[in-house]
C-alpha cells in the first residue's frame, strides 16, 4: 500500500511541472448544500485533468534507460491526454491506443502534444491488449491509468496541496473510476488530518466502487452507460481497492440528470467548465446526496475535457426542464 511519504515524494517530483490549481467558493453553493464548500479546480490542471499528476510522477520515477524506448498506454480520454502532455515535457515518445470512434477533439489534443496514435477496437480490453503488445514488441513501458503506486501517489498530491491551501477541513468528496484518485487523496489527508472524512462519488449507472465497497470484495460491472466517461470503469483496481476499504467513509451515488445539472450549475454560476466525471461531487452537494451539514467541505472537480456539442445539448435539456417546472409551478 502507498504511504504518506510516497505522496510527499511525488509532490516534490512533480512540483515544477504541475499547476497548483486554485480552490473556489460560492455563496450560492454554500446556501444550497448547507456547508462551507471549496472546489478544487483540477479542470484547470495541465492537459485538462488531474491525470497529469499521476502520469508525470510515473515518467519522473523511471530511469533514463527505461525512458529510452518510450511509453505506451490504452486510453479513450484523459489518461492518454495526460501522458501525451507529460511525455512532451520529458522528451519521451508516447504511444496512445485509442478506440476507433475516438472524438476528434481528444484525438487532436493528443496529437498536438506529439503523441503517436494507434486506433484499435472499441472496448478498453482491446485497447489495453494492443498496448501490451506494443510494449512487448518495442520495449516501451506500459503506463496504467490507475492501478499503480506511482500513479496513485501522483494523484494523492492533490490532498497535500489542499491542506496547504485550506488548512484543516472536515470532508472531501472525490469522483471514483478505477480509484487511483481517491486512494491517493485518502492516504494524503487521512494520514495528515485528524478527523477528516473521505466520500467517493459515482454515477448510479456505473457503480462498481459502490457495489465492491458494500460487498467487501471486487465486483465487476457488465453494463455501463453514463455521460461521465472518465468513470466508466468495470471495477476498482487490485491495488486501489484495499486503500478504499481502509480509508473511505462512504460512496455516494448520483443520477445522470443530477450530473448534467451540476455541469450546468458550475458553468452558469461559477464560470467553470467541468466535464461530467468532474462534476459528480457537486451533483452530490446540490442534489441532497451529501449527508453532513455545517461542515468545511472540499469537492474535487477532476477534469474539464468536454465535447462542446454534447455540452450544448445538456444545457438545453437542463434549462428546458427548469422552464417547464417553473411554468407548472406558477399555474398551480
Ligand atoms: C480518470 C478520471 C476520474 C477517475 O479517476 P480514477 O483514478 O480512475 O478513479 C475522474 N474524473 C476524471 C475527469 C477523470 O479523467
Amino acid at each position: 500500500m502507498i504511504t504518506l511519504q510516497d505522496v510527499r515524494n511525488a509532490k516534490k517530483r512533480i512540483a515544477q511541472f504541475a499547476h497548483a490549481t486554485p480552490t473556489f467558493s460560492s455563496q450560492t453553493l454554500n446556501m444550497i448544500s448547507g456547508n462551507s464548500v471549496f472546489l478544487k479546480a483540477e479542470n484547470l490542471q495541465k492537459s485538462g485533468s488531474f491525470k497529469f499528476r499521476g502520469a508525470m510522477n510515473f515518467l519522473l520515477s523511471l530511469n533514463e534507460k527505461d525512458l529510452k524506448n518510450g511509453v505506451v498506454t490504452g486510453s479513450s480520454g484523459n489518461h492518454g491526454q495526460a501522458l501525451a502532455c507529460a511525455g512532451k515535457l520529458m522528451n519521451t515518445a508516447v504511444t496512445v491506443v485509442v478506440p476507433e470512434d475516438v472524438s476528434i477533439a481528444k484525438l487532436s489534443a493528443m496529437e498536438s502534444y506529439g503523441a503517436k496514435i494507434e486506433k484499435c477496437g472499441r472496448t478498453s480490453t482491446e485497447r489495453l491488449n494492443r498496448a501490451y503488445e506494443i510494449s512487448k514488441k518495442d520495449g516501451a513501458i506500459f503506463v496504467p491509468p490507475f492501478d499503480h503506486p506511482w500513479i496513485m501517489a501522483g494523484q494523492g498530491t492533490i490532498g497535500l496541496e489542499l491542506i496547504e491551501q485550506l488548512g484543516d477541513f472536515d470532508a472531501v468528496l472525490v469522483p471514483c473510476g478505477g480509484c487511483g484518485l481517491i486512494s491517493g487523496i485518502s492516504v494524503a489527508v487521512k494520514e495528515t488530518l485528524k478527523d477528516v472524512k473521505v466520500y467517493g462519488v459515482e454515477p448510479e449507472q456505473s457503480n462498481s466502487t459502490y457495489l465492491s465497497f458494500k460487498a467487501g470484495y471486487l465486483m465487476e460491472l457488465k453494463n455501463i452507460s453514463t455521460i461521465a466517461d472518465g468513470l466508466r470503469t468495470a471495477m476498482p483496481g487490485k491495488l486501489t481497492f484495499p486503500v478504499v476499504q481502509k480509508y473511505v467513509d462512504d460512496i455516494l451515488l448520483v443520477t445522470e440528470e443530477e450530473i448534467k445539472r451540476a455541469v450546468v450549475f458550475l458553468l452558469e454560476r461559477m464560470k467553470l467548465l467541468v466535464e461530467p466525471s468532474g462534476a459528480v461531487t457537486v451533483a452530490a452537494l446540490i442534489c441532497g446526496k451529501f449527508p453532513l451539514k455545517g461542515k468545511k467541505v472540499v469537492a474535487i472537480l477532476s477534469g474539464g475535457n468536454v465535447d462542446l456539442f454534447a455540452l450544448s445539448e445538456w444545457i438545453k435539456e437542463v434549462k428546458q426542464r427548469d422552464k417547464d417546472e417553473s411554468k407548472s409551478f406558477r399555474s398551480v
